[in-house]
């Protein structure tokens, strides 16, 4: 991106202000879960921008029209922007989700996003086991049922081509010192399942890949941090660039994924986190870049 498609915010992230893409995704049929906030919406935006139709799928309704409101708003110019509540845990959910897009062609992208950390999910300890299962049946059966309905619907509507993303994390490539045990063993299973199904599937011209972002600046991050200014900074020091990362830094990628751009990526897992996980911070040494 560059040119008056792009700005770079003062954190030195670089972001689209065109309502209009390059038509990257022209006639797709794109469904996204998580879609009523984060990088859910973020990437819903930025679809819909390059031509997708798009269905924005949550589990809170207010929330979704909330957000469906802001993308109308933002890209006046969307083709077909559709609504529908689905707790991605149930599969009969999941089933109608994908069976509404049997009107539209079927679907192309499947953008498997939804998932949760849970405040109470602890070590090995302390982790309830009420928390455990709820953070598997969302993050990990979510991710399946949504992979299970994209090949069906693929198969269904004949389609040579179609590409899932699943999001995972970083702590499943790196454990988390701030224990937090079922959401990091449930990103390890969504790459795990991912590069699977990218091997079973690949002959059928379907390609999973798995998103794996780093802490991203979200209001659910700034409420956790709060003014607390040193907190903030010793989190900040793990990332080279100084910073967290923002939704729409994550959106991008996901839009490489979703489209053909990236017709011979399959099976991986896509990190984006501004080099932390290749970084080595020793607690005594200065910071890596000079925060903001
Ligand atoms: P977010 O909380 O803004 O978005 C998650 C969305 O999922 C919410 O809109 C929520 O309503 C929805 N959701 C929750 N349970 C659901 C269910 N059962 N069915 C359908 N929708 C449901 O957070 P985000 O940061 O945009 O998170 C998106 C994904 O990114 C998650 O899978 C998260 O684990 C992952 N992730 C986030 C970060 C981060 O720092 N924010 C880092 C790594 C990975």
């Amino acid at each position: 991106m560059s040119g008056e498609n792009s700005r770079t915010s003062s954190n030195g992230a670089v972001q689209t202000i065109n309502s209009v893409g390059m038509g990257r995704l022209h006639g797709k049929n794109a469904i996204v879960t998580g879609a009523a906030g984060g990088i859910g919406l973020e990437t819903c935006i930025l679809f819909a921008k390059e031509g997708a139709n798009v269905l924005m799928a949550d589990i809170s309704a207010p929330a979704l029209e909330k957000a469906s409101a802001k993308l109308q708003q933002l890209v006046p110019s969307a083709h077909k922007v559709e609504t529908q509540v689905c707790d991605v845990s149930k599969e009969t959910d999941v089933q109608k989700m994908v069976e509404h897009l049997d009107s539209w062609g079927g679907i192309d992208i499947m953008f498997n996003n939804a998932g949760i950390m849970h405040a109470d999910d602890a070590d090995a300890v302390d982790t309830p086991e009420k928390i455990w299962d709820l953070t598997q049946a969302i993050n990990v059966k979510g991710v399946w049922f949504g992979c299970k309905h994209a090949v069906l619907s693929f198969r269904k509507h004949n389609k040579s081509r179609g590409s899932v993303i699943n999001t995972a994390s970083v702590v499943a490539l790196v454990g988390s010192a701030t224990p937090q045990l079922a959401y990091t063993a449930s990103k390890g299973a969504v790459l795990a399942l991912t590069r699977e199904l990218a091997i079973v599937h690949a002959r059928e011209g379907f390609r999973f890949n798995a998103l794996c972002p780093a802490p991203l600046n979200t209001p659910l991050l700034q409420d956790w941090l709060g003014d607390d200014k040193p907190k903030r900074l010793r989190r900040e020091i793990h990332f080279p660039s100084g910073r967290f990362g923002e939704a729409i830094e994550q959106a991008n990628a996901v839009l490489f994924l979703a489209s053909d751009e990236s017709s011979f990526i399959n099976g991986q897992d896509f990190v984006v986190d501004g080099g932390m996980t290749k970084a080595y911070v020793t607690p005594e040494g200065p910071p890596l870049a000079a925060p903001k």
